[in-house]
């Protein structure tokens, strides 16, 4: 079957105009020279160009061209052809305070979930995942970074599944509703694609409502906001300490990196799809 036989749907903007990331990266820069002057991040970013990209996970713009090429892949793997779930998880121990966001190492994070997604069961089915940040608050106090990860799974959402999603995320015990799986219409929007790699990052603000929920439980009021400027110069900072695609998870799929620096992703050699 062709990859023109399996599009993926569109709905909405798949990924930001040129001129969004550009603007973002400008900002970003500013908001460092003003709250961190010696950050060597300033540097990366304002040395970016298309013909020399920095490879930032702080750079706007290159995070851009890495979602379109995540769209792209997709695309040439007829993603839009597979049935797909789409899960979200608040995992343990995942939570840092104001100033600690350096503690969350990456590279080392990430391994392990490879490690326990092969062990996980998952088959035959492609997972494509990342990794995302919020600074969140409870009634304007409690702030803390909590990493949440987003994935898409292909097959259905049975009892497999959901085993393999507790083994691979680890979710938090702590909070109501570490899990969030839903069934991703057919053929797959391109949004949820780039929005397992999110290019900006957001406060979120939580109230408790006097409404319970039908099954009695509290219902929460959580509204995005801007992070606060000491917050946004600290995720920058950090960011800017990993290559981009840094984020990205995937299982029964590899990725190939051109010597242009161009991603590209491929079946792995163990997997059917
Ligand atoms: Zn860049």
């Amino acid at each position: 079957m062709s990859a023109q036989s399996y599009p993926l749907a569109r709905s909405g903007r798949q990924v930001e105009r040129i001129s969004v990331a550009k603007a973002s990266k400008a900002s970003r820069i500013r908001s460092l020279l003003r709250h961190a002057p010696d950050s060597l991040v300033i540097a990366k970013l304002s040395c970016c160009s298309s013909a020399s990209p920095c490879h930032s996970e702080a750079c706007p713009v290159c995070t851009r061209r890495f979602r379109m090429e995540i769209l792209r892949s997709a695309r040439d793997l007829s993603f839009g052809s597979h049935e797909w779930v789409r899960v979200s998880v608040i995992p343990q121990n995942m939570r840092f305070a104001a100033g600690e966001l350096s503690n969350l190492r990456l590279i080392a994070t990430l391994k392990a979930i490879r490690r326990r997604t092969q062990r996980a069961g998952l088959g035959n089915r492609l997972l494509i995942g990342g990794l995302d940040l919020s600074w969140n608050t409870v009634e304007n106090s409690d702030g803390h970074w909590q990493a949440h990860y987003y994935a898409l799974i292909s097959g259905i959402a049975d009892a497999n599944l959901a085993n393999s999603v507790k083994l691979i995320f680890k979710p938090c015990s702590e909070v109501l509703r570490p899990i969030h799986t839903q069934r991703v219409q057919q053929p797959l929007p391109g949004a949820c694609l780039t929005y397992l790699y999110k290019a900006e990052f957001y406060a979120r603000s939580s109230y408790p409502e006097t409404r319970l929920r039908v099954d009695g439980t509290p219902r929460q009021n959580v509204r995005p906001n801007r992070l606060p400027a000491d917050r946004r110069t600290e995720l920058i900072e950090w960011l800017g300490t990993n290559e981009i695609g840094s984020r990205l998870l995937l299982h029964g799929l590899r990725r190939n990196r051109s010597w242009s620096g161009q991603l590209s992703l491929w079946p792995s050699p163990s997997s059917v799809a």
